[in-house]
């Protein structure tokens, strides 16, 4: 590509997740071909039957009113491990994480760190069906779930979580404490590196968060290059 064609792609893209603000870098990066990603000895196989024996759980009382379980998606490989709270409306009626419009969010910012969904980055929750309305999780659904999610980060082997958001963060670090305490700290998750940034339904409520949030996914695609 060539360089005014690459800087042309950068602003649509920038445009795209931030509108007429444009935050600059330090160093202007510009959208390349993600590198190839080296195979982990874990198969997507062992994810699949991971999910086959757990997709009917009825452990807590969510099993009763969810549409789907709503296990995970994406690469199997992945160095990059995002965890939201618990699936919406829109994810509990098509089976897959971030689908409504903060998942599209979520896209934008990760095809600006040059990744997608499917390809270097897996995405799921910390609870796998959704709450009433909505609603945080409560411990004792937590209780139940979380195994399920540390079985993936087993078979996933990630470089690193992201939690999305303060529930997520809370929930997974077992502290109480506002978002931004949370944020630009490396915390330790059962052993792999763990970071907490905006969740994108914050960042469509206000826009002020759009910011810091593209320093946190600056420092995490730097952190996965470096890493
Ligand atoms: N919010 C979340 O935390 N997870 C989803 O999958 C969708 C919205």
């Amino acid at each position: 590509m060539s360089t005014k064609a690459a800087i042309q792609q950068y602003l649509k893209q920038q445009k795209l997740l931030f509108g007429n603000e444009l935050y600059l870098s330090k160093e202007p990066v510009f959208p390349e071909e993600p590198a190839p990603t080296i195979d982990k000895p874990t198969a997507n196989g062992e994810l699949d039957a991971f999910n086959q024996s757990i997709c009917h759980c009825q452990e807590c009382p969510l099993g009763k009113t969810r549409t789907n379980f709503v296990f995970g998606v994406g690469d199997p490989h992945s160095d990059l491990l995002l965890v939201g709270e618990a699936p919406g409306e829109q994810e509990d009626l098509k089976g897959e994480p971030f689908v409504g419009r903060a998942g599209k969010l979520l896209d934008d910012i990760l095809r600006a760190i040059q990744k997608k969904r499917g390809e270097g980055v897996y995405i799921t929750n910390v609870l796998k069906c959704r709450p009433p309305n909505n609603r945080d999780p409560l411990p004792s659904e937590v209780e139940k779930c979380e195994p399920f999610l540390m079985k993936q980060i087993n078979l996933i082997q990630p470089k690193l979580i992201v939690a999305l958001g303060r529930v997520a963060g809370k929930t997974l670090l077992k502290m109480d404490v506002p978002l931004k305490e949370m944020r630009e700290k490396t915390h330790d998750y059962h052993g792999t590196p763990l970071r907490v940034t905006y969740h994108p339904a914050a960042l469509l409520r206000n826009s002020n968060f759009k910011k810091p949030t593209w320093v946190d996914f600056q420092w995490i695609r730097d952190f996965l290059q470096t890493t």
